[in-house]
């Protein structure tokens, strides 16, 4: 049980986290911060926050634990702004959709502090942003990544792990590179591809009437381009490098089915599609019996 949250974002992320941590009866208080003061009130008036404080640092004092709920790129500056308060003894933590440089900004500014931030990254969310979205139910049954690194201090990541878990969430840890790694191949690569698709079909003389006809399938495949520009972007800068990795191998895939269709080669576009069919099928039986 914690006395006091120290919200720091009250948008989809943070205030589910908050109602999540309310309902649970993990948390007496909450007190909230978000760059845009109209965020901050409205995130009182739905009950998501309990009081409202004017800025990051002041949210923090008096917290026994702390979330970081804004977008990756403002991670360096949060750290920045609330260094001041924050001790061993609170639980930092955030939300951010890459790992590597949200650990690389809190070695820069917490250093004899950094012990107690544990990074983490639900695997929950939705293509809707803002505090109006917020869900209690967001994390329930979702994983959560925590990454620690060397200087994570144990006890810390055992109150993140027992937090998470009391939430529903199923907790897993892996190194802030190989999340970026695995995030970059099936989460970051997803949604660039989605809003090349998009953009190819959409800029087209025909492609409002080409849209119009299209179906479930693509419904389905285009979902995620419907995702936050901001937020997005700063993701595909943040992880880059492993991003720009996936994307060739990616092109490599597209060139393979390519050539195959130039040369007229059925036996290799069905091996391609079998190959593909296959590790969807497996994928799907792995995701079923968790
Ligand atoms: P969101 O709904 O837009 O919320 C972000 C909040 O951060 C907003 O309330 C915004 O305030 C506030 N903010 C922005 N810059 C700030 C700053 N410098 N100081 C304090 N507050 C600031 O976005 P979200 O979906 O919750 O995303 C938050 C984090 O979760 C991101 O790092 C994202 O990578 C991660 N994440 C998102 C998802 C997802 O599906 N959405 C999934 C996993 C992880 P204003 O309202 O005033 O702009």
């Amino acid at each position: 049980m914690f006395e006091q949250l120290g919200l720091i974002g009250c948008g989809l992320m943070g205030g589910s986290f908050a109602l999540a941590m309310k309902r649970a009866g993990l948390v007496k208080r909450v007190v909230g911060y978000s760059k845009s003061p109209s965020t901050t009130e409205r995130a009182r008036q739905m009950g998501v926050i309990d009081v409202e404080a004017p800025s990051a640092l002041l949210a923090v004092s008096g917290a026994d634990i702390v979330l970081l709920a804004v977008p990756v790129a403002a991670s360096e500056a949060t750290f920045k702004a609330i260094r001041h308060l924050v001790t061993n003894e609170m639980l930092v933590m955030d939300v951010g959709s890459t790992k590597r440089d949200v650990v690389d900004s809190a070695r820069r500014v917490l250093r004899d502090q950094l012990g107690c931030f544990v990074p983490c990254h639900p695997i929950a969310g939705k293509e809707v942003s803002g505090v109006e979205h917020a869900d209690p139910d967001l994390y329930a049954g979702r994983q959560v990544i925590l990454t620690p690194i060397e200087r994570t201090l144990v006890a810390q990541l055992g109150r993140a792990t027992q937090l998470w878990d009391a939430l529903g969430a199923k907790v897993k840890q892996m190194s802030p590179e190989a999340h970026d790694a695995a995030f970059a191949a099936v989460s970051h690569l997803p949604h660039l591809v989605a809003f090349a698709l998009m953009n190819g079909i959409a800029g087209q003389a025909q492609g409002r009437e080409f849209l119009s006809l299209a179906g479930p399938g693509f419904r389905d495949f285009s979902r995620i381009a419907a995702s936050d520009p901001k937020m997005w972007r700063d993701i595909l800068l943040a992880n880059r490098q492993e991003l720009l990795a996936q994307l060739e191998i990616f092109e490599h895939g597209v060139a393979d089915i390519r050539r195959a269709m130039i040369d007229g080669d059925a036996d290799t576009l069905e091996t391609l599609i079998d190959r593909a069919s296959a590790a969807r099928a497996h994928w799907r039986m792995t995701q079923a019996r968790k």
